[in-house]
Parts: C-alpha cells; sequence; structure tokens
C-alpha cells in the first residue's frame, strides 16, 4: 500500500472482540495469564501477548506497527518522546567506551545529550566539521559504533546525504542511526537509501496538533548483527539481565528493536501512555495531507521573505542557489520541509520587533503544528550552547525560525508583513 493510505489503515483492521473501527484505548496495566504455565510462557517470550504496559500494550503496538509500516522496518517501540528515543537507540548501540560520530546540525536538546549526558556514561559522541561524509569519516576509529544524522536538521535546514552516510557506516562496519522528525515518511524513508535505525520525534508533524509528546525507534532489520559480532556482542552473547536470552537468537533480523524493548523500556520505562498512542494515531492519518500542505505554505512563504527588502537572508533548501538544492531534489522529491531561518535586516533588535509582532503566529519552540509557529533559537533552544557552537548547528544571534502551518496562505503572509513592518 502507499503510504498515504498505511498512515489511515497501517497496523489495524477493526478490533476483534467488539469490531470497533477507531482503534480502542486500552488504558489497562497489566493482563491476566490463563495458568501459571500461560504466564510462565509469556515471561519467557515463548508465546506472542501482552504481560504488563511498560513491555508492550495493543493500542501502542498498533502505532507501533503503523509507523514500520510507514518507514519501511521491521519493527518498532514506542516511548515517551522523542529524546527517550535518541537515548534508547545510542544506549542500544554503544556501551561505555565506544563512540558516536554525528553530524553537527542537530536539534539542541539531542546536542546537549550528546556533548553532556552521554559522556558521562563513558560514551563519547564526536561532532563533524559539517555534515559531509568525509568530515564524519575523519573521526571514526576503532571504538566508533555508530553514525548519526538528521535528515533534515533542525533548525539549519541542511539535507543529509543520507545514501553516502549509509555507505560509510557499513563501509566501517556499523549501523547508520537517522533522525528523521523533521522529514516525515511522507517527504523520505531513509531505510529506502540503507539507514538502519529510524528515531523520531513524534510530537512533531506526525502527531501534527502539538497535543501530545511521543517517540519511537523502528528498525530496518537489515544490519548484520552477527556478522560483527565481536563488536557488537551485546546482541550475540547471552544477556545475564534476561536469563540468558541471546537477542539474535531470540528476535532474528529484529535484535536491535528487541532487545530496545527487552532491556531499556523494561528497566528504564519511559513508556509512552496508551491515551497518547491514540491521539498520535488520530494525527498520524491525516499526515499526508498536512504535509503537503505545509510544504507548499513553506514555499510560498519563503519565497515572500526573499522577494522582501526588509529581509536579509531566508535559509531555505528549496531555493536553487541552497548548497542543499539537490538533495532537496534526491531525497525530498524537491519538497523542502516546512522549517525555515531568516534573517531580518537591522539584527538582533529587529529580530526582537518583529518576533513580538507577530499575532498569528505562535512564539513558542515547537514545530510540526498544524498552527504556523515561530521561534527565536538563540535565546530559547539553542541557549546552552556558546555563540560558536550556535554557529556551527546553523543558528545566528538574530535568526528567527519559522514552522509554516496550514492555515491559508493569505492570512500567513498577511502576519508576517505587518510584523515586518513593525519591526522596520
Ligand atoms: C523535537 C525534536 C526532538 C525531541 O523530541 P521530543 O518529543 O520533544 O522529546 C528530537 N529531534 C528532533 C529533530 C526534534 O525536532
Amino acid at each position: 500500500m502507499k503510504r498515504e493510505t498505511i498512515a489511515v489503515h497501517g497496523g489495524f483492521d477493526s478490533d476483534p472482540t467488539t469490531k470497533a473501527v477507531a482503534v480502542p484505548i486500552y488504558q489497562t496495566a497489566a493482563y491476566s495469564f490463563d495458568s501459571a504455565e500461560h504466564g510462565a510462557a509469556l515471561f519467557n517470550l515463548e508465546v506472542p501477548g501482552y504481560r504488563y504496559s511498560r513491555i508492550s500494550n495493543p493500542t501502542t503496538d498498533v502505532l507501533e506497527q503503523r509507523v514500520t509500516e510507514l518507514e519501511g522496518g521491521i519493527g518498532a517501540l514506542c516511548v515517551s518522546s522523542g529524546q527517550t528515543a535518541l537515548f534508547y537507540a545510542a544506549m542500544n548501540a554503544l556501551e561505555m567506551g565506544r563512540n558516536l560520530v554525528s553530524v553537527p546540525q542537530l536539534y539542541g536538546t539531542t546536542y546537549t545529550l550528546f556533548a553532556h549526558i552521554l559522556p558521562k556514561m563513558g560514551i563519547e559522541v564526536r561532532f563533524a566539521k559539517s555534515d559531509r561524509p568525509a568530515d564524519l569519516e575523519a573521526l571514526i576509529d576503532e571504538n566508533t559504533r555508530a553514525i548519526f544524522c538528521e535528515t533534515v536538521g533542525n533548525p539549519a535546514g541542511n539535507v543529509c546525504d543520507l545514501e553516502a552516510l549509509a555507505a560509510l557506516a557499513h563501509r566501517h562496519r556499523m549501523p547508520l542511526i537517522v533522525d528523521n522528525t523533521v522529514a516525515t515518511p511522507m517527504l523520505v524513508r531513509p531505510i529506502d537509501y540503507g539507514a538502519d535505525v529510524i528515531v523520531h520525534s513524534l510530537t512533531k508533524f506526525m502527531g501534527g496538533h502539538g497535543t501530545t509528546l511521543g517517540g519511537i525507534i523502528v528498525d530496518c532489520g537489515r544490519f548484520p548483527w552477527i556478522a560483527h559480532a565481536a563488536r557488537y556482542p551485546m546482541f550475540t552473547e547471552p544477556d545475564e539481565s534476561y536469563h540468558g536470552l541471546v537477542y539474535t537468537d531470540h528476535f532474528g533480523a529484529s535484535a536491535f528493536i528487541g532487545r530496545c524493548r527487552s532491556v531499556y523500556q523494561r528497566t528504564v520505562g519511559a513508556v509512552l501512555s496508551p491515551m497518547n498512542a491514540f491521539l498520535l494515531l488520530q494525527g498520524i492519518e491525516t499526515v499526508a495531507l498536512r504535509v503537503d500542505r505545509h510544504v507548499d505554505n513553506a514555499r510560498k512563504v519563503a519565497e515572500f521573505l526573499r522577494d522582501d527588502a526588509r529581509v536579509e537572508s531566508v535559509n531555505f533548501a528549496g531555493f536553487p542557489d541552497n548548497p542543499y538544492h539537490a538533495l532537496v531534489q534526491k531525497y525530498l522529491g524537491g519538497r523542502a520541509c516546512s522549517l525555515m531561518t531568516f534573517e531580518i535586516r537591522g539584527g538582533l533588535p529587529a529580530g526582537m520587533r518583529f518576533y513580538n509582532a507577530l499575532k498569528l503566529f505562535k512564539r513558542l519552540v515547537n514545530l510540526g503544528d498544524a498552527k504556523s509557529l515561530a521561534c527565536h533559537p538563540a535565546s530559547t533552544t539553542h541557549r546552552q550552547m556558546s555563540p560558536e557552537e550556535q554557529l556551527a548547528a546553523g543558528v545566528g544571534p538574530g535568526s528567527i525560525r519559522l514552522s509554516v502551518g496550514i492555515e491559508h496562505i493569505d492570512d500567513i503572509l498577511a502576519d508576517l508583513d505587518q510584523a515586518l513592518g513593525a519591526a522596520l
């Protein structure tokens, strides 16, 4: 089925017991066993079924299945937020003493996780000079165990060369982990270009309405853990925390996601609630329509800003003179995302006046909501960084980041026009 159809139907037909056509919200912590033997078989992972909603839940299952199909993977794990998805994915691939090589253009909190939190656990993250594969390759050594990128960097708007990064990772016998939050599988499926693990903040375009936090990790099922067993023993050797389970034996091709659930979700427990899984499923039903409108509106906004003398520069990957234009054509079908940054003439003070004058655009730090949103990264999402780190992440002192919503384009442009007028 096409992605537009999967977004509506993936993972669910109708409820087997009641025939309900909406996905039921299984608001339960636990599930009863038929017998002591049945309970034991469930705990031994010998029979399919549910034990406790920290491990799995029928409502959440539907969301996992739907996003798995949208991304073209073989299995997924839902978690409470995008940040948890990133943390679990990294912890699952890396152990103490190993390192991760990452592109520098990252979501602000991801940068903090990589630069400050993982190192405290003995996992070093090395940030490349740029997103060019050669700059990442220069940092790889015998302890590197994964490469990380965002398909489309937030807020830099850079588009990563997924095929080249996957080839680089595989040449060095390691997986490519991709955050596909900003692009969504509606614009690109990184797995089609060789990515091994996909993470998402479902909070953004997937849920789409700014109501619900959620995250997901999707396993493509192709990385040869057994062939590289000496490098990734956690998948191929008995796990004492799970009475000697060997993940590649038990889960086969889905060893990565199986271990994520059995180790991190079971013992850390940053669970997505069934209610939130339901809300995210509602949002995903319309993701194809919304992304189309977001992308169309964004192009019109970018052209409006580019042609306006009050604007200094617009960073929009959809323009032919943008360095990422060719990658937008290759990976996003020519449809640059609805995230862009621009600099107003008059620098920081004018940027602040513009920001304060917005009426339709909400001043906040979210993105991917149906509503148009504006953010001043230097004072909010990226303020933990030094000015040099901010510039490397694509954030100038007066940059305004827009997440263009699905309202009527006339109203969006009118708001930008009046705010520019108030600023200058
Ligand atoms: C928002 C975001 C995250 C974090 O997701 P939460 O659901 O807010 O925890 C991670 N990566 C990207 C690209 C994001 O935009």
